[in-house]
């Protein structure tokens, strides 16, 4: 996708650690015409597939899936939560995923309500690392026997080894930037 790959371009910036940063328009301050670009572009890929509903995981996930869901029909965005509070009741699917940023391990979860077999589930994310945070997705929808119909990503860092992990997997995954080398002297991405 053109559009993201000159705004990452223009305003990413690529840190220790692997880790580029977006978050003047992607994941913290949020440009909301580029996401609805972002939407337009998911649906593009995976409107054929019956999709009716659309799963993600807090925090930078959300911003991005509800956009999205706008192209979809307005099919309903779940997002899997972090931490347990007194609003999440009922029974859960839960799943353990290792932060890529943190390094640290986290259970996520999702009330068995709002995931059901009958449901043709799209994952999104912001960014594909090391594939974990998709993998615990993944999990997620397979305990709750609902049929996954792919992953899209914002930008995925094809220098790490998660997008050759998921689609090892037979998981249609589609990125739409990938990010083949990033340091001081530029972002090289992968030809369509
Ligand atoms: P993975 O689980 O694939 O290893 O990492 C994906 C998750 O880590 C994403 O949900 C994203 O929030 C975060 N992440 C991974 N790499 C980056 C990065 O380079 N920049 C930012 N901003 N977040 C990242």
């Amino acid at each position: 996708m053109e559009l993201l790959k000159e705004r990452i371009r223009r305003d990413g910036c690529v840190k220790e650690g692997n880790v580029l940063k977006v978050d003047s328009f992607l994941n913290h301050q949020m440009d909301v015409a580029l996401l609805d670009e972002i939407g337009k572009e998911f649906f593009r890929r995976f409107g054929g597939e019956g999709v009716n509903k659309l799963l993600t995981i807090e925090a930078s996930g959300i911003g991005i899936a509800v956009m999205a869901a706008r192209h979809f029909d307005n099919a309903p965005v779940v997002f899997a939560k972090k931490t347990k509070s007194k609003n999440l009741d009922g029974e859960l699917y839960t799943t353990k995923v290792k932060s890529f940023t943190k390094g640290v391990e986290y259970d996520v979860q999702v009330a068995k309500r709002f995931l059901a077999p009958t449901d043709r589930v799209l994952i999104l994310d912001d960014f594909l690392a090391k594939g974990q945070a998709l993998l615990g997705l993944i999990d997620i929808v397979s305990q709750s026997g609902a049929q996954l119909v792919g992953c899209g990503i914002v930008i995925e860092k094809g220098f790490q080894d998660g997008g050759a992990l998921l689609r090892s997997k037979g998981v249609r995954l589609e990125s739409l930037a990938i990010v083949d080398k990033m340091d001081c002297n530029g972002i090289v991405f992968r030809e369509a």
